[in-house]
């Protein structure tokens, strides 16, 4: 039995629509289908989750919402015409865009993630109407009801351990099961999303849950890229990886797949595999457990911006017991979420994702750094890029570090940080965000060409 998860650009419309389900269609084992919410139709179009967003926002504010719910109303009354469904079907989603609305209106904190559901929601109605109509039985499922249940959390929704053995019922189902991404219920009967791109995340616990003999991820690339292609020029395409690979590579920027949502899938050792929507014969990604041996040792170069250097130096800082932990305490206190944090004899870096630490915030985290840890200097460098070379088989291989650097060296980049986590299957570079096509395009010619 299969998982099959949909992306926004596969179920951005009624053409779309009609390829996922011949999609489905054609292999009996894909029985449990996860959906996201209508994505872009072309490039400069908007999600519809986006468009979700900023209707929330305006009721919130009490601003005039109606532009706004119109042109969702359209893209999903277009899409149900379109596929020649009946009318019932916008009659359900518009009652939960109205109901969440009505949430917002009085405050109630659950609204904002109620009325972001609607698009994953409105795509599983769709999705499952639409199979119906083709002849073949199917059901829309409700995470409630499938048993997602989850722990609300800033930054999104994280699973609880109770929901797998519930979704191991969903087996015994005939039909086939169209659930929506993006969302769960909390023992309390609170809907919550999970963080941003998270029907990804749905669709591993889902394979996790039903102990699937695969997890397939389709989007709208043939498979993963060994490195950014906006950055390189038709690099490698990369048939297998394992997880942690993966993970790795999902961390510092590959959006194919959300960073977090490999974990269930990669703990019941679920192979996943990334396939093309639009092209849905090319064999795709496999991501795996282990691999056997492979050439080379470097699978992918991942790189992204949007990075801070925290910088921190103080005179003997080596001998100073719990420094380490007060600076962190400092972050914590703050509300601030750490990346990295690499330290030498005298000094210590935190890397920080810049939204981390607006000016205001930056301005009190300094100070407490100044006032309570006393030290000779601290340092904060907007601006930064952080580039990772990932391979399972680079803590077997002498020479690594040294060709990445001469890669920098040959592109003329001075390289901020190394850091090199003690799994070995990854090494970070921090550079400044304007060296970072440049060291990336050397390092792709080093490893790849
Ligand atoms: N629709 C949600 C988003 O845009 C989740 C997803 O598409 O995976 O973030």
């Amino acid at each position: 039995m299969k998982v099959v998860k949909f992306g926004g650009s596969s179920v951005a419309d009624a053409g779309q629509i009609n390829k996922i389900t011949d999609i489905i269609e054609s292999d009996p084992s894909r029985k449990v289908i996860v959906v996201s919410a209508p994505g872009k139709r072309y490039s400069g179009d908007t999600k519809v989750t986006d468009l979700l967003i900023s209707l929330g926002e305006s009721v919130a504010q009490k601003k005039d919402y109606e532009e706004s719910y119109g042109i969702i109303s359209d893209r999903f009354q277009s899409m149900i015409a379109e596929l020649g469904l009946s009318n019932d079907v916008w009659n359900q989603i518009k009652a939960k865009i109205d109901a969440s609305i009505a949430l917002i209106q009085k405050g109630d904190k659950q609204g904002m993630d109620a009325l972001k559901s609607c698009g994953e929601d409105g795509s599983a109605l769709i999705v499952s109407a639409y199979i119906q109509y083709k002849g073949v039985p199917a059901s829309y499922v409700n995470p409630k009801e499938a048993g997602i249940l989850v722990r609300d959390q800033p930054g999104g929704a994280i699973v609880l351990d109770e929901s797998f053995e519930k979704l191991y019922q969903l087996r015994n189902r005939e039909e086939i099961l169209v659930i929506p991404g993006f969302f769960g219920f909390t023992p309390e009967d609170e809907l919550v999303t999970f963080s941003r791109g998270g029907s990804d995340i749905t669709g591993s616990i889902v394979a996790a849950g039903l102990k699937a003999e695969l997890y397939e991820n389709f989007t709208d690339v043939d498979s993963v890229y060994c490195v950014n292609p906006m950055i390189v020029e038709n690099p490698k395409q990369l048939t297998s990886l394992t997880y942690r690979e993966m993970r790795e590579l999902s961390y510092a920027g590959f959006s194919v797949f959300h960073d977090e949502a490999l974990i269930p899938a990669f703990k019941e050792k679920i192979p996943v595999c990334i396939k093309n929507t639009n092209n849905p014969s090319a064999p795709g990604t496999m991501i795996v457990a282990e691999l056997p041996e492979r050439d080379g040792d470097v699978v992918g170069i991942a790189s992204d911006t949007g990075f801070l250097n925290l910088y921190v130096s103080k005179y003997l800082m080596n001998r100073e017991i719990g420094f380490g932990r007060r600076l962190l305490q400092i972050l914590e206190d703050e509300g601030v979420s750490f990346e990295h944090a690499p330290s030498g004899i005298d000094d210590m870096s935190v890397v920080l994702r810049e939204n981390q630490l607006p000016k205001v915030k930056e301005e009190i985290v300094v100070q407490r750094i100044k006032d309570e840890l006393e030290v000779d200097m601290v340092l904060i460098e907007r601006e930064m890029a952080m580039i990772m070379i990932v391979g399972e088989g680079m803590n077997q291989s002498v020479g690594i570090a040294s060709s990445a650097a001469s890669a920098f060296r040959k592109a003329k980049v001075n390289i901020e940080m190394i850091n090199q986590g003690s799994s070995e299957v990854s090494m970070m570079f921090g550079v400044k965000s304007q060296n970072l096509s440049a060291a990336v395009q050397s390092l792709y010619s080093t490893f790849f060409e």
